[in-house]
């Protein structure tokens, strides 16, 4: 009998896949597995209040395309006598935590942490939001392993509308980081402006697509690699920026593309191709000779097609039949060379 139970459990696996595969990076944040399941949408995903399922996905979703959500709004599985959700929340790779934000008051995303992760070294942060509280005794600092429960799931928000308990989930995103100087660039831009989060400012992460990152990694196994998914962002522009020394170009070091010309005469700045989030994912050094107009930011190419799908960023904007830097655009790219 016991063998035979044991046969079952191994076809069992043989068949779905083991719950969490040893190569696979990360891991959803909570029991809730449904992304994974043909059809499983409805049951993953928590819309905005009346809204369809694809309001609680990534990307230009929200106000016809026009507002971003920049993570994944994962359905509560389980709640309390009150109708509360009490999901655990888990740390979806191994790292440390970066920050914790335990005054609700002060955030849309109410109570909320920051992980750091190493992968294929790029520096990734994830973030939970509307918790209802983080794990007694974490600290920034401390090192957390992939699946550890780092928080329970809450309907935490400062927004007045707030979160309904039928839609309650944790508000999960994968993020690079902009600059190490954020706190200076944000103080000096915007002076009459709070900073109540440092470095951990929203403005200052810039989301990718959890879901496509988890379901590729799900389908090729070992064979996914960070770096290469990364690499292949669609392109929403490319603009060339005068600046040789940034934060970004140490951080993400391995997405600079070598160019002979620069490395024999000198690199005056930096050929940068961005995602329709401004993740600058292909950065080429440039000489003097390669580099036309005198401006401090050039765009020099815009991806029409992806500007249509994907617009709610307004980082580029046409003018009659010529396309420019939106003033969030410029606003990035401070940010960025800063
Ligand atoms: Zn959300």
């Amino acid at each position: 009998m016991l063998k035979l139970e044991i046969w079952c459990l191994s076809l069992g696996l043989l068949l779905q896949g083991p719950f969490t595969n040893a190569a696979e990076y990360f891991q959803l944040p909570t029991a809730n597995q449904a992304l994974f399941e043909k059809g499983g949408e409805e049951k993953f995903f928590a819309g905005t209040a009346g809204e369809a399922w694809t309001t609680g996905t990534f990307g230009c979703v929200r106000s016809d395309g026009w507002r971003l959500h920049e993570g994944l709004d994962i359905r509560c599985l389980q709640r309390d006598k009150r109708g509360e959700p009490v999901d655990p929340v888990m740390a979806t790779a191994d790292g440390t935590v970066a920050y914790i934000n335990s005054r609700p008051s002060l955030s849309n995303y109410g109570n909320y942490i920051v992980l750091r992760h190493q992968i294929e070294g790029l520096e990734i942060y994830s973030l939970y939001a509307h918790l209802h509280e983080v794990q007694q005794g974490l600290k920034i600092g401390d090192a957390v392993k992939s699946g550890q429960t780092i928080a329970v799931m809450g309907r935490t928000a400062n927004t007045r509308e707030g979160i309904s308990k039928d839609r309650a989930h944790v508000h999960f995103e994968l993020n690079f980081l902009v600059n190490d100087r954020f706190s200076r660039w944000y103080r000096k831009t915007f002076p009459s402006q709070r900073n109540d989060h440092g470095e951990w400012n929203g403005q200052n992460l810039l989301g990718v697509d959890p879901r496509e990152i988890l379901l590729e990694q799900r389908s090729q196994g070992a064979k996914f690699s960070l770096r290469d998914w990364v690499g292949r962002q669609t392109e929403l522009c490319r603009v060339v920026v005068r600046k040789t020394d940034f934060p970004w170009l140490k951080r993400y070091a391995m997405l600079i593309r070598p160019n002979p010309v620069a490395q024999k005469e000198g690199t005056a700045g930096y050929e940068v191709a961005l995602n329709f989030n401004g993740v600058a994912f292909e950065l080429i050094p440039r000489a003097a000779s390669e580099i036309k107009g005198k401006a401090k930011f050039q765009l020099i190419s815009v991806n029409e097609d992806e500007y249509r799908r994907n617009p709610c960023r307004r980082l580029v904007s046409k003018r009659g039949s010529h396309w420019e830097l939106a003033s969030a655009g410029i606003n990035l790219l401070e940010l960025l060379t800063y």
